[in-house]
């Protein structure tokens, strides 16, 4: 349909080459006439074809009414090509009743090619436009135009004969094409709703993704303090001991808060909480570089201090223990002092992590032995036992 509403400014075209070819010949009103009607109806045709075509277009199908219309309108535009022959030769002058008939096989030949496809429509279009042709013919009465005419049914018997095996072919390419374009339809349904799953999965992983991040930032971290958890710490002090044997060396303090019990007991928990947090910023406020601060267990803390010799760590631990003990507590437990106490290991060749912990879990123990509020370290602890000895 689409081919033969392209076809129609040709038949246009076509018919006003024609009606000025036989102005030589024809009277200028039967020429009008002929052609207007012919102009009249191509017009109305091709706003019809192209009507059919959008409905088509939208996916809703050519209904069996629209369709019989449509092959009324062809048979129509057919039979007023074939009717040429009366408008433009009322004379029945033989000579350019042969012109005529010569542009009618070609307006023929261009039907059949055109109606390729359709199966019956090319015979109905050219058994009509032949018939109306006939009957003038033969009407003339003169024995070479009823050949001519006879000549213009073989050549159309022939050419109808010829294009009908291509019906098939054409259907099933027809068939063939549809079939492609609804894959094709199919696929791209299914390449939209891929996307759409891709996007969804995509969507969901960034979510897990976050999820993770804060189950991660939760395990990491103690809930009540905020600093980093045991196992994080502990995993920490794993990478400086493999960091230290590559010759960084660091130190390992174990800090743990004096009588604690006591501050509970006095004040009640929620505000033993609030000095464990307290005292988890102070002494957090006071890390340098990749320090970190972690709570091993209660109100027990684990130091680490990278890249730092037991001198310098021992300065630095002075100084948090001052900040602990001088902080204004006032608010929370009066007239209490929170005081801490911590036992120092560096790092030396061959020990591992639970050997640093335990060495610094002795020096702790020897600081709350000897009087607490203090940090102890292993040459200090030396020190102490020679002079109680
Ligand atoms: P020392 O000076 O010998 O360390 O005495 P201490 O009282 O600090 O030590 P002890 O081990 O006797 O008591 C520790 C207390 O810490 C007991 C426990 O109830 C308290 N504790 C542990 N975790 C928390 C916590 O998360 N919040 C509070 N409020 N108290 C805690
Ligand atoms: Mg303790
Ligand atoms: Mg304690």
């Amino acid at each position: 349909m689409e081919r033969f509403r392209a076809a129609q400014p040709y038949s246009m075209v076509g018919g006003a080459l024609l009606a000025l070819a036989m102005s030589l010949h024809s009277p200028w009103g039967n020429i009008a006439c002929w052609w207007g009607g012919l102009f009249a109806w191509q017009c109305l045709y091709f706003v019809f074809t192209s009507r059919l075509l959008r409905i088509a277009g939208a996916g809703q199908g050519v209904s069996l009414p629209h369709f019989r219309l449509f092959v009324l309108a062809t048979i129509l535009a057919a039979a007023w090509w074939g009717s040429a022959v009366w408008w433009l030769v009322p004379d029945n002058d033989p000579l350019y009743l042969i012109v005529v008939l010569l542009w009618l096989a070609g307006v023929a030949s261009a039907y059949a090619a055109y109606l390729t496809g359709v199966k019956l429509l090319p015979v109905l279009v050219l058994g009509l436009m032949l018939l109306i042709v006939q009957t003038k013919l033969w009407g003339t009465g003169i024995p070479v135009l009823r050949l001519a005419g006879m000549s213009v049914l073989l050549f159309t018997a022939v050419l109808v004969t010829m294009t009908w095996p291509l019906h098939r072919y054409l259907r099933e390419s027809y068939a063939v094409r549809e079939e492609n374009n609804r894959l094709l339809l199919d696929m791209t349904e299914q390449q939209h709703k891929l996307d759409e799953y891709n996007q969804q999965l995509e969507e969901q992983s960034r979510q897990l993704d976050e999820a993770l991040a804060r189950v991660e930032a939760l395990v990491a971290h103690d809930p009540l303090t905020g600093v980093l958890s045991r196992r994080a710490v502990m995993t920490r002090a794993d990478q400086l001991v493999a960091q230290a044997v590559a010759g960084q060396p660091f130190c390992l303090a174990m800090l743990d808060l004096d009588h604690f019990k006591s501050i509970n007991d006095g004040f009640g928990h929620l505000a033993g909480d609030e000095v464990l947090r307290q005292t988890s910023r102070l002494v957090g406020g006071e890390l340098r570089g990749n320090d970190s601060l972690g709570r091993y267990g209660g109100e027990e803390f684990m130091l680490l201090l990278e890249g730092m010799t037991q001198d310098a760590a021992l300065l630095r631990l002075e100084h948090i223990r001052n900040l602990v003990q001088q902080h204004d507590w006032s608010a929370l437990i009066g007239m209490r002092v929170v005081t801490v106490s911590i036992g120092l290991v560096a790092w030396k060749n061959g020990l591992d992590v639970p050997q640093l912990i335990k060495r610094a879990d002795t020096l702790l123990y020897a600081a709350k032995r000897a009087g607490r509020n203090q940090v102890m370290t292993e040459a200090a602890a030396e020190a102490a036992a020679r002079g109680h000895a």
